[in-house]
């Protein structure tokens, strides 16, 4: 039983120009140094299939994915924020992101696969439910989530985002369902500029200034992440794995290191071996300078997929 690597070549098609950070160069990294660490050996590939409407509405307002696919350019880009662009291939690529949640769900929740990593863009945490920004369309770990819960008719879903940026789509979206307890920790005073309020009992947001570093950062996920998932009790674990807060990426400056990336797995690794039988499904965000991106990633599949 192999864990699942899940991607496709659509993910790639989608661009936002040539001077965007979120490059479809970076799949292609990814890959890459998954294969040069040997790590694909260990996993089953997988094709993302496109995500339906019906899957898309249960994270979504259905005007929203109806709105967004409407927008769809012929050619060139439409501007949907500052910085998020949709070329005429963005549509197609966000179906494939969002379908790799569904899909490495029911893999996991079957028991066909242990644990998951869908490499996939766009990304998805900035999603909201009615609301494309932040490079993200469909929040794909959030459409993850819903089939797993109103699907598969599981209770109890944790979801960690430790990508650089706090995750306010998955915020919007999971406020107030507290079937979820969602776990972030970010720099703060970055994109999106919120999170350091709590919207509800089922967020556990940890804002850190800038420079904390690898220690801060252990910390926290050791005082406060891993109590609060221990009395949560999941039984399953999506994390919105995102590597800007590495201190290769000009994106933040919390300063972490390859070795945290494998560290913070270990963490969760062992929290989803005491509650769900070690169900992990992990979807990439953000991460944007090639090599530490693609490093990082590394280290945290190699735990993943019990490589370590
Ligand atoms: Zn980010």
């Amino acid at each position: 039983m192999l864990p699942a690597f899940i991607s496709h070549p659509d993910c790639a098609r989608h661009e936002m120009g040539p001077d965007h950070p979120e490059c479809p160069e970076r799949l292609g990294a990814i890959q890459d140094m998954l294969l040069l660490r040997g790590l694909l050996d260990y996993m089953n590939t997988y094709d993302a299939p496109l995500a339906t409407e019906a899957q898309l509405g249960r994270a979504h307002a259905i005007n929203y994915v109806h709105e967004l696919m409407e927008a769809s350019p012929k050619e060139g880009y439409h501007k949907v924020d500052p910085d998020t662009d949709m070329n005429p291939f963005t549509v197609r690529a966000a179906l494939r992101a969002a379908g790799a949640a569904v899909q490495a769900t029911d893999l996991v929740i079957s028991g066909q696969v242990p644990t998951a990593f869908c490499s996939v863009r766009p990304p998805g945490h900035h999603a909201e439910r009615s609301a494309a920004m932040g490079f993200c369309f469909f929040n794909n770990v959030a459409v993850g989530i819903r089939h797993a819960l109103d699907v598969h008719g599981l209770e109890r879903v944790a979801l960690i985002d430790f990508d650089v940026h706090h995750g306010n789509g998955s915020e919007d979206i999971f406020r107030g369902d507290e079937r979820v307890l969602m776990c972030s920790i970010f720099e703060q005073g970055l994109y999106p500029y919120n999170g350091e309020k709590a919207v509800g009992p089922n967020m556990m947001n940890v804002g850190l200034p800038a420079r904390s570093g690898s220690d801060k950062f252990r910390e926290a996920v050791a005082t406060q992440w891993v109590p609060a998932l221990d009395a949560f009790a999941p039984q399953l674990i999506y994390i919105s794995a995102g590597f800007d807060a590495h201190r290769e990426d000009d994106m933040g400056n919390l300063g972490l290191v390859d070795a945290d990336y494998a560290w913070v797995t270990r963490q969760l690794m062992a929290v989803a071996q005491r509650h769900c039988q070690g169900r992990i499904i992990s979807c990439l965000e953000g991460g944007y300078v090639l090599n530490p991106l693609a490093r990082s990633v590394a280290e945290h599949v190699k735990v993943l997929i019990g490589a370590d």
